[in-house]
């Protein structure tokens, strides 16, 4: 099937921050011939390509003077099953909750953790997606990629990929890899993750006992629902900042100034502070600016009120960087794609 290439298209409805801005060019991926032609086509405009998925991840700062290429590859399919270990591949346009949802149907444990994180599969390895002391990279069993450079078709295993913490060698090497398909060893008799935050207890609330996967995965949708805005109805992008891996010295400095402070010890010797306490212990939980602001219950949330632009959510988003700096000493990251 032919590409088709439209101009000048508005993103709001393309990004959960539900910002205002346009694509120079936009089309649709369906399958791989089409994100050649798309290549092909950008190159003789001699404009760039960005990939966009569900556009969950993104803070669009301005008009995108490039070709908007979306992932909208559709397919799902056992590759192997010998009664224990299940391989999936799932193509990168699915959107991710739904594949989740298809696992779960089927008996199959692995990504219940991952439950209710919007976007596409395809963009799931950008950022090793990770909730509920799960990430992307414990069920990975492998990746196929084009290599924009090369034009070539390349297979990533798991430790091709340099997974870290919201972080992979695609984000690393941004603008060069097509994520075309994504695998992930499943499994019908793993052991369930529940011990992160209150899962065991919201099963316990339930009266349930001995958990299914997808138990997990109900419980788990219903936490996030009540603590996360839903970007259909109020723009966000989920956690803005990531949480900063800091010294030993530093997070003792900081626990005897804070007794409360939220910290996790890596095995590194690093220490894990959690982004959302110190954004709220600095008073920003709830601040709202014109239409941007931090999220009323979760202060890790920029949320957009309507009308906000992108530059006007990042301008908060370096407000609160240089007042965490400033009391804390601490440099937080931002974790979406800033464009
Ligand atoms: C309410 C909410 C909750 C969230 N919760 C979580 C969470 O718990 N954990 C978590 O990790 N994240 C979370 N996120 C962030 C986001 O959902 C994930 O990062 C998701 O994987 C992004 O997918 P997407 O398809 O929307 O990517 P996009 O936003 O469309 O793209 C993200 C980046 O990936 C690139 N990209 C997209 N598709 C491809 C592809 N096929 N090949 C190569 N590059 C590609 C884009 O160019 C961009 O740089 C949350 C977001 C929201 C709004």
């Amino acid at each position: 099937m032919s590409l088709q290439v439209r101009q000048r298209v508005s993103l709001k409805a393309y990004n959960s921050f539900a910002v205002e801005a346009s694509a120079r060019l936009f089309a649709e991926a369906h399958d791989d011939d089409q994100v050649r032609q798309a290549l092909a086509y950008a190159a003789g405009q001699g404009l760039p390509v960005l990939l966009l998925g569900g556009g969950s991840n993104l803070l669009l700062t301005a008009d995108v003077e490039a070709l908007v290429l979306r992932m909208a590859s559709r397919g799902i399919r056992v590759i192997q099953d010998d009664g224990e270990r299940v391989l999936i591949e799932a193509e990168a346009g699915e959107p991710w909750h739904p594949f989740v949802q298809w696992t779960l149907q089927r008996g199959l444990v692995g990504l219940e953790n991952l439950s209710l994180i919007p976007g596409t599969v395809g963009a799931a390895p950008m950022q090793n997606i990770g909730a509920y002391g799960v990430e992307l990279k414990d069920v990975f069993a492998g990746l196929t990629a084009l290599d924009r450079r090369s034009g070539e078709l390349r297979e990533f295993t798991l430790a091709d990929c340099g997974f870290a913490y919201r972080d992979s060698l695609f984000k690393r090497e941004a603008g060069r890899w097509v994520i075309l398909r994504v695998r992930f060893a499943l499994s019908r008799t793993a052991p369930l993750h529940l011990d992160y935050g209150p899962v065991r207890q919201r099963l316990a609330e339930q009266g349930i006992d001995a958990p299914t996967a997808a138990d997990v995965g109900r419980a788990i949708c219903a936490i996030r629902s009540e603590k996360l805005p839903d970007p259909a109805l109020l723009g966000n992008a989920g956690s803005f900042f990531k949480n900063p891996l800091v010294s030993a010295e530093l997070a003792q400095r900081l626990r005897a100034a804070h007794a409360d402070l939220v910290a996790y010890p890596q095995a590194d010797g690093l220490v894990k502070l959690a982004a959302g306490w110190l954004i709220e212990r600095a008073g920003w939980k709830g601040f709202r600016e014109g239409d941007a602001g931090v999220h009323r219950l979760q202060a890790l949330v920029l949320v957009n009120y309507g009308q906000a632009s992108g530059q006007q959510l990042l301008a908060l988003a370096q407000r609160i960087q240089a007042d965490i700096a400033q009391r804390f000493a601490v440099a937080l990251e931002i974790e979406p794609n800033v464009l």
